[in-house]
């Protein structure tokens, strides 16, 4: 009995440490706007220093101590999973710890978050009659970042909706467009930035045409290891920071691929992603921040209501697009 639990003990050091790898990767190396780091309430700092602390005390030691972990020298999620549910003594250590860990999209070269993709095919919508665009700002390469207005005088609500700042989600372009033809009341300002990293899109890349990741570059727990030269180096973090205080929207909504989520940040109302995860079919996680973050520099330093939009798939389709316009407008009806 001393040994099975010695061996449970091992397996919740591999695991504890394995974690805190996977985190340390998803928040620094390769992750998106989203995974375990990101999910927790842990100032970007103490994080880094929780993650260099595990990750240095993980392979070796768990190898060569119990059979099972001698296949695990590279710490993966999926070889974590089938390595502990061999053992029946640790049964409850898998229950807790696969509830806090999934397979990481980065894991499998399919649905790297570094993989180009091509933009969508997916048609724009006609531009409606009362709608305008205003090019906010001028990408590394020159091109405008556009954005598709709504303009409202004396406006009772104003929302933003940003799309395509990682130029290799394919489907956020064509999902942010698509709000075009929702139904707005008289008095609803509406502002859609379809793709805000146009020279990644044009390229079907993360980064822009810089190599910066642009969800890294705002200021709010901005690292030098990935968030590009310095806070906000970029143009076109600085035209959707621009725009955001010139335009103090009641939302801001940052759509992504492919965790598969909604989340309000800080103190935006949770009613919003409720209402957003009922209609689309997507879960709500809550409690999200990222360093470096669009979605967390909006609602933690400019003090506006922010959203974040995690799309379940890397897939563009009509289907995904329609379900996150209904998210969209449920969102709407919500926020009043
Ligand atoms: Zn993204």
């Amino acid at each position: 009995m001393g040994q099975t639990t010695a061996t449970a003990s091992r397996y919740r050091v591999l695991l504890a440490a394995t974690v805190g790898t996977l985190a340390a990767l998803t928040g620094c190396t390769s992750g998106d706007d989203d995974p375990a780091a990101a999910a927790t309430t842990v100032p970007p700092t103490q994080a880094a220093s929780a993650a260099t602390t595990t990750s240095t005390s993980t392979p070796t030691t768990t190898s060569t101590t119990t059979p099972a972990a001698t296949t695990n020298t590279t710490p993966s999620t999926s070889t974590i999973v089938t390595t502990t549910t061999t053992t029946p003594s640790t049964s409850t250590i898998v229950t807790s710890t696969t509830t806090e860990i999934s397979v990481p999209p980065w894991a499998d070269p399919l649905t790297s978050t570094h993989e180009v993709r091509p933009r969508s095919d997916i048609e724009p919508p006609p531009l409606p009659a009362d709608w305008t665009t205003e090019v906010i700002g001028t990408s590394r390469q020159g091109r405008d970042i556009v954005a598709l207005v709504r303009p409202i005088d004396a406006a009772r609500r104003r929302v933003l909706v940003i799309g395509g700042i990682h130029g290799n989600e394919p489907v956020t372009p064509p999902t942010v467009r698509a709000l075009v033809e929702s139904p707005y009341d008289a008095d609803v300002e509406v502002w859609l930035v379809a793709e805000s990293n146009p020279d990644g899109v044009a390229a079907g890349t993360r980064w822009n045409a810089n190599g910066v990741d642009l969800n890294r570059n705002f200021s709010w727990g901005w690292r030098a290891s990935d968030g590009g030269p310095g806070p906000l180096s970029e143009p076109e973090t600085q035209a959707l920071t621009t725009l955001i205080e010139r335009l103090r929207p009641d939302i801001v909504v940052w759509v992504h691929q492919p965790y598969g989520y909604t989340s309000s940040i800080g103190d935006t109302d949770r009613a919003l992603e409720q209402a957003w995860a009922d209609a689309s079919d997507e879960p709500v996680r809550s409690g999200v921040t990222q360093h470096g973050g669009g979605e967390s520099w909006t609602n933690f330093v400019a003090g506006a209501p922010s959203m974040l939009i995690e799309i379940d798939s890397w897939a563009a389709t009509p289907q995904i697009v329609a379900a996150h316009r209904a998210g969209y407008e449920a969102m709407l009806l919500t926020l009043g």
